[in-house]
């Protein structure tokens, strides 16, 4: 495991001034393996893979409680009805979604913060954010159908 990753972890819990308990450390270890965001379901099975011993609202209640603190954020993508999990600490990040599997890819590259001082130039508003998702089939589900 890397010893910074694991570090950023703790730096997180203790400033959002909740303590470090060893089941929020083991979903935040969770959810900055994958660059993509999980479903309270998928950390709950992954957790119980590693012999945690955790329920799924517990985690679902932790989960909640570390957005309240803004250590983890809620992601939601058009196509998955689930809610998502994924760490805060990374400046925001745009996803690319198969429409046949649902595999959700991290898009590295924002194209839209030009856009954004642009809008706020021109309409005053202090702009806050935004989404982008991003539709297609992925290279296995282009495959499956050309055969
Ligand atoms: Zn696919
Ligand atoms: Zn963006």
């Amino acid at each position: 495991m890397d010893s910074k990753v694991t570090r950023d972890h703790l730096d997180c819990l203790r400033q959002s001034g909740l303590k470090n308990t060893r089941q929020r450390k083991a979903i935040l270890d969770i959810l900055s393996i994958g660059e993509q965001p999980y479903a309270a379901e998928d950390v709950y099975l992954a957790l119980k893979q590693q012999h945690v011993d955790i329920n799924l609202s517990t985690v679902y209640r932790s989960l909640e409680t570390m957005c309240d603190k803004g250590v983890v954020r809620k992601v939601s993508v058009s196509g998955d009805n689930r809610m998502l999990y994924e760490m805060n600490v990374h400046s925001h990040q745009h996803y690319l979604v198969c429409v046949n599997c649902k595999k959700i890819c991290p898009v590295g590259h924002c194209p839209l913060e030009a856009f954004e001082k642009a809008v706020a130039r021109e309409t005053q508003y202090t702009i806050m954010g935004h989404r982008l998702d991003i539709y297609g089939l992925c290279p296995d589900c282009q495959k499956e159908s050309g055969k």
